[in-house]
């Protein structure tokens, strides 16, 4: 994999680009994709956004959305956009498998593969170009230094900055947890200088839900959630039932693994959602505790030192006393309570 400055002289020259993103995307996915779409639009470029699934009703409002193709819904027209591009910037993921059915594609593509993401272990191989670092707060921020560093920082326009803000105040959780870098806040002072009003992004993306999602989340704390005391842990495990019962759409479970993390000594929250098909976890931390390498180890996944997922084909009981059993095989680590 070449630096990714070594494409910046390349940019002025129109070609063929998709861009693509990890499976189910969120904020910082289909804002990097869709900052980057804005961005290369203007230089002239032939860009479409590809998402290897659908995605949640709290980013619909992103400017351009609409050109968004499921790849899911409309495989085949993704397909020829695919075997035809010249670049495909894959953003906000590390392995191809993250783009579920796209990375067969996805990896017999002649075009170029650019790498932009902040997740550990990149497949580097797999790509022409590419910059990974997961010392950055969010794919989004990345997209930002890419257009800085090219020279084409008159470019950010409205649609860029709300693609942008929208990523990287969702990838740090508004601006708190240890990502928030400096280099952050400059960004969105830059962003605000240039005119970007933030607060009706927050409103889209976090006071837009339904009804039967908040009572559905009251369900889920009331009567789904076990705390651990001993291990400073909470598990949250939900059966397919409830999604159905509250009528639960993609997204809606979004920020739920975060909950228990509000309560005074908690150090480790996983969930674990019955989707049906596979049984999907999401494990975030606080402090010294790796929930990268726990989602690696147990559960077929990965992320983030402090946020992570995997999945499983087990049943939720089984998933949920795997979880229990990786628990106290940690608890050591988890019963200290240090920050
Ligand atoms: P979330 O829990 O919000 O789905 O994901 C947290 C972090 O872990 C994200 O950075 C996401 O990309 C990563 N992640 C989630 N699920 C998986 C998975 O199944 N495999 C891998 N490698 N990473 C995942
Ligand atoms: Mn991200």
């Amino acid at each position: 994999m070449q630096l990714i400055n070594n494409l910046f002289s390349q940019l002025t020259t129109p070609k063929k680009v998709i861009i693509t993103m990890h499976q189910k995307p969120d904020g910082d996915a289909m804002g990097s994709t869709l900052g980057l779409y804005h961005f290369l639009q203007q230089l002239g470029h032939e860009a479409t956004v590809i998402s290897p699934t659908n995605w949640a009703s709290f980013i619909g409002w992103m400017p351009s959305i609409n050109t968004v193709l499921d790849y899911e819904r409309q495989t085949d027209i993704s397909n020829e956009l695919i075997e035809n591009a010249d670049w495909l910037f894959c953003l906000d993921f590390n392995t191809l498998s993250r783009t579920k059915r796209m990375e067969e594609v996805l990896d017999a593509a002649n075009g170029e593969r650019i790498l932009i993401d902040h997740h550990r272990e990149p497949q580097e191989e797999k790509f022409a170009y590419g910059i990974s670092d997961t010392g950055k707060s969010s794919t989004c921020e990345m997209v930002y230094d890419f257009i800085i560093n090219s020279g084409h920082a008159d470019k950010i326009t409205s649609e860029v900055a709300q693609c942008l803000y929208a990523g990287v105040m969702t990838d740090t959780g508004s601006f708190r947890f240890p990502s928030t870098t400096a280099s952050v806040h400059k960004m969105v002072a830059h962003l605000k200088e240039l005119g970007l009003i933030h607060a009706p992004i927050h409103e889209a993306l976090f006071d837009n839900g339904s009804e039967a999602r908040l009572r559905f989340i009251g369900n889920v704390l009331l009567n789904r959630m076990e705390v651990f005391y001993e291990y400073n842990t909470a598990l949250i495990s939900i059966p397919q039932q409830d999604l159905i019962k509250f009528d639960i759409k993609t997204g809606d479970t979004e920020g739920l693994v975060n909950y228990p993390l509000s309560i005074e000594g908690i150090k480790l929250a996983a969930i674990i959602i019955d989707r049906g098909e596979e049984r999907k976890c999401s494990f975030r931390s606080k402090g010294e505790f790796d929930v990268n390498t726990f989602a690696r180890t147990y559960f077929n996944g990965g992320g983030h030192f402090n946020a992570a997922g995997g999945a499983t084909t087990d049943s939720l009981e089984k998933a949920a006393a795997d979880f229990k059993t990786a628990m106290a095989e940690h608890r050591k680590e988890l019963s200290t309570y240090t920050f």
